[in-house]
């Protein structure tokens, strides 16, 4: 009777082992599969289509938005996903959020030149109360972050293409400056938490990009376009049209950013993700028009203040660090966007 409490005892005492090893090696193959990432502004347009990427590799993904331009559509098929979090909060207040994050990537703030426009002071303050709520929990959690900037750091560029060298020419008191001036202080926070605290940053400066998730009524040059002439209403052309801008398709971005997310703590950047295929206004147009068989004119309006006349990136730094290659042409890209914008005709 002794000897068989005994055995018995000790069997317990193995399978207790067994067990608590179990849940380590459950522990730690969780935490190692499953990042989890908080991605603001995830229910905008760039943020959808990263948030679905991240929890297609298995990601736990928490989604900060104050749904200011974007929209529950975006995101409507993730709800349903146990691994998606949705935290409806302005990244300025921060409503109290705070979880074990391992990533995060800052992308809240309006970025169609109209919606920006509408309240600057609010998108200031986004920008730059974000960014520092932002670098404040990556710290706290010893997260890496990823700060979205812009290639209206460069302002009205005078070198081109546009290097991560160049300081930019920015009208610092026009009306894309709370913008422009935002992303650029938000850059230098990023660059003061990394030497002052150690925060593990990564400052990646995207171009034009556009894709399906776009607002029909976003007011940036894709959008419009292919809403006027799937209706065929005029084409409004901004000045001459004879202005350039470079545009990358989704895709291309969203495996940059996943991929400088996943270098090492050396690589901060700034780092320039676009397409660098430059086109003028006019010729973006007249392919939207030929791609949809529309009716519509061009007509020509008066060109916005400070527009920056050309644009271009120079990808070498990107193609070096991650191999990347935008090798989604316009043509193919604007017919998967087309295909998305039927719906809203
Ligand atoms: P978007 O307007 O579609 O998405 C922005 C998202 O941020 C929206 O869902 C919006 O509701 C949310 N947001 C705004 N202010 C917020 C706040 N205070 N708190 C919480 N959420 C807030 O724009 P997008 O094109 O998806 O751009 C995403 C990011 O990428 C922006 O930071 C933008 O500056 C940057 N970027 C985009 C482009 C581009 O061509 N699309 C180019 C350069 C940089
Ligand atoms: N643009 C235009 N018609 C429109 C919307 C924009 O001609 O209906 C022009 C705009 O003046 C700019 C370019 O297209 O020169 C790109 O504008 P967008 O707002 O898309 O982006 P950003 O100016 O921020 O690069």
């Amino acid at each position: 009777m002794k000897y068989n409490i005994r055995k018995f005892v000790i069997i317990v005492y193995k399978c207790q082992l067994c067990l608590f090893s179990l849940l380590i090696a459950f522990t730690i193959t969780y935490n190692m599969v499953n990042k989890h990432i908080l991605v603001t502004g995830g229910a905008g347009f760039i943020g959808s289509h990263l948030c679905q990427n991240l929890l297609n590799h298995d990601n736990v993904v928490f989604c900060m938005d104050n749904f200011i331009t974007g929209n529950y559509e975006n995101i409507s098929k993730m709800l349903s996903n146990p691994k998606f979090k949705l935290i409806e909060c302005d990244v300025e207040q921060l409503c109290d959020f705070d979880a074990k994050i391992d990533e995060i990537y800052n992308l809240a703030c309006p970025a169609s030149p109209i919606h920006y426009q509408k309240d600057p002071i609010k998108t200031f303050t986004t920008s730059i109360q974000g960014a520092y709520n932002m670098l404040e929990l990556s710290r706290k959690y010893d997260a890496k972050i990823l700060q979205a900037s812009t290639s209206e750091v460069y302002g009205d560029p005078i070198i081109h293409p546009q290097k991560e060298n160049y300081w930019g020419n920015v009208n610092p008191v026009g009306i894309r400056a709370c913008y422009d001036e935002g992303k650029r202080g938000a850059e230098t926070m990023f660059m003061d938490f990394y030497r002052q605290h150690d925060v593990r940053i990564k400052i990646i400066r995207i171009f034009n990009t556009y894709g399906p998730n776009m607002h029909p009524c976003d007011g940036r040059v894709v959008s419009n376009f292919i809403m006027q002439a799937l209706s065929n209403k005029d084409i409004t052309i901004y000045g001459t049209g004879l202005q350039s801008r470079s545009f990358q398709y989704i895709d291309n971005l969203i495996e940059g950013m996943v991929k400088i997310m996943a270098t090492g703590d050396d690589v901060i950047g700034p780092v320039n993700l676009g397409n660098p295929t430059e086109y003028t206004i006019l010729d973006l147009a007249k392919s939207i028009i030929e791609l949809t068989n529309s009716r519509s004119k061009l007509i020509f309006v008066s060109l916005p203040l400070d527009d920056p006349r050309r644009r271009k990136p120079d990808i070498t730094l990107a193609h070096n660090l991650i191999g990347y290659n935008p090798n989604i042409e316009l043509i193919e890209g604007l017919k998967k966007t087309i295909a998305y914008f039927q719906h809203f005709k």
